[in-house]
């Protein structure tokens, strides 16, 4: 079933209940129309009834006044039911337990008998002993039979009507299953994959390519053929993905060779500087200008290996240990380990923790680096002090945890902005390296979130970080 398309499924489903419906209505008017074959046999049989009745009274009269007259009534009532009987045939012998032929005939040539006797009696003027006894029983035996007949046929019209309506029970039972088993069989189906399409369309939103994957499903109807195509789409972009990575990095390396040239090449030059001087001089310098020398040195070398240190972290592929974290506890974390510069920079901090925000699955160590680089960027951009504000919430249409940092610091120029990411760049001349945010970037990048900053000069800076939650049903 899984493996039809969804025009089969809905034209199958229609023609089923299409047949349903065909039966059902089938049956109601084949229903109907015996009961109303059934009334107009009880109206014939009624009317014959009474009018035997009446046709007793005459023959009565006649035997115990000799009154021809009523004979001639009689004789007339009788020829109307005889020819009614005739015509209404179809409705007394055929259909739900009708009379049949052979009880109908004798009915028939009971009245014809009848009629004749008591004919003969009219035309001859008198009615011997004999056939008097005959009219008189076949009288009573139409009667009775009449009467009889009548009856049965009320019973039958309500015996069709209880049919009826125990047929319309079933009938709705009947529909109520088919339209489980055509749920079942036919549209859960549909409910599923759509559910699935919708997954896979999430993951996508949210960058996580490859765990997008269709090559199990086999592409049988509409829906999966769509499934197929977003997990192709998925596939194409993640390589695309891989290609923009491949010439961003060749770019960025570009950048990176005369960005460490650059950088590395100041200190050392300043030490070849000092050093140069430091053996010209060496005979005329005292301890102290010669420990001022090496203090110098010292200085620059120090630079030289926190540059280093940082170009290290920026391009070394650690392994992620990832680990289901609250945001809220990194946040405090990397609090702590910027508590001193905050006091001293007289920045005030306040953290807002939505209520729930859901589990983070993090390497922590490198979450916390990529806040504590934020903190220090947004404490050096208030030096008189200032307010630093950490929000936490939850992004449900995107499942993702999204945390903020704003500060009211000096702002970054509108022409600056779109570089703050790039290695190297940096406004705070020989104080800073410019691969704090760049690495940051990639850390987050590598979690498969999101970073974004928007600024205003004279105003302050918010920073974004979107990471994905952890799933809803662990991380409430
Ligand atoms: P560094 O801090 O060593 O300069 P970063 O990569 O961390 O390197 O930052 C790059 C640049 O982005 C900074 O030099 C600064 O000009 C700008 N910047 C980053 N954060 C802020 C902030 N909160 N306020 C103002 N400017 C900022």
């Amino acid at each position: 079933m899984i493996d039809m398309t969804i025009r089969r499924r809905i034209i199958i489903a229609a023609l089923i209940q299409a047949v349903v419906i065909c039966l059902i209505c089938g049956f109601g008017y084949l229903s109907v129309k015996a009961v109303l074959t059934k009334l107009q046999a009880i109206e014939v049989i009624d009317d014959l009834n009474i009018s035997l009745l009446e046709m007793r009274k005459a023959e009565k009269n006649y035997f115990l006044y000799k009154d021809l007259g009523s004979l001639n009534e009689l004789i007339q009532t009788g020829e109307e039911r005889y020819s009614a009987l005739q015509s209404s045939r179809p409705y007394l012998v055929s259909g739900f337990r009708g009379l049949g032929t052979e009880q109908y005939d004798s009915l028939l040539d009971n009245l014809k008998r009848y009629l004749e006797l008591v004919r003969q009696g009219v035309m001859t003027n008198q009615i011997s002993p004999h056939a008097e006894e005959e009219i008189r029983k076949l009288g009573h035996e139409l009667t009775a039979l009449s009467g009889s007949l009548l009856t049965r046929e009320r019973k039958n019209v309500n015996d069709i009507v209880s049919f009826i309506l125990i047929m319309l029970i079933v009938s709705l039972a009947v529909i109520f299953v088919v339209q489980v088993l055509l749920w079942r069989y036919f549209f859960r189906f549909i409910i599923q994959e759509i559910n699935l399409m919708e997954d896979m369309i999430r993951m996508v939103s949210a960058g996580r390519f490859q765990e997008v994957t269709t090559q199990t499903i086999a592409p049988h109807n509409e829906i999966q053929i769509a499934v197929r195509a977003i997990g192709d789409m998925a596939r194409e972009l993640e390589k695309r993905e891989q290609e923009l990575l491949q010439s961003g990095k060749l770019a960025s390396l570009g950048v990176l060779i005369s960005g460490v040239a650059h950088e590395l090449g100041n200190p050392l030059n300043n030490i070849s500087l000092i050093a140069q001087t430091y053996l010209s001089l060496y005979d005329l310098l005292g301890d102290d200008d010669k420990k001022n020398y090496m203090g110098d040195i010292y200085t620059q070398s120090e630079r030289i290996k926190k540059i280093v240190e940082n170009l290290l972290d920026f391009s070394r592929q650690k392994k992620q240990e990832l680990q289901d974290f609250q945001i809220g506890d990194i946040v405090q974390r990397s609090l702590g380990l910027v508590a001193n510069q905050l006091k001293i920079s007289k920045v005030k901090h306040y953290v807002t923790i939505a209520d729930p925000v859901p589990l983070v699955s993090v390497d922590a160590p490198q979450i916390q680096q990529v806040l504590v680089n934020l903190f220090v960027n947004a404490i050096q951009a208030m030096d008189h002090g200032g307010e630093l504000f950490i929000d936490a919430s939850y992004d449900q249409d995107r499942d993702m945890v999204v945390l903020t940092v704003r500060d009211t610091g000096t702002g970054i120029k509108k022409e600056i902005l779109p570089n703050i990411f790039d290695p190297f760049f940096t406004t705070k001349s020989t104080k800073g390296t410019g691969l704090g945010l760049s690495v940051s970037y990639g850390i987050i990048q590598q979690h498969h979130g999101e970073i974004t900053v928007e600024s205003e000069e004279g105003q302050g800076t918010t920073f974004t970080i979107k990471l994905p939650a952890k799933g809803k049903d662990k991380g409430e």
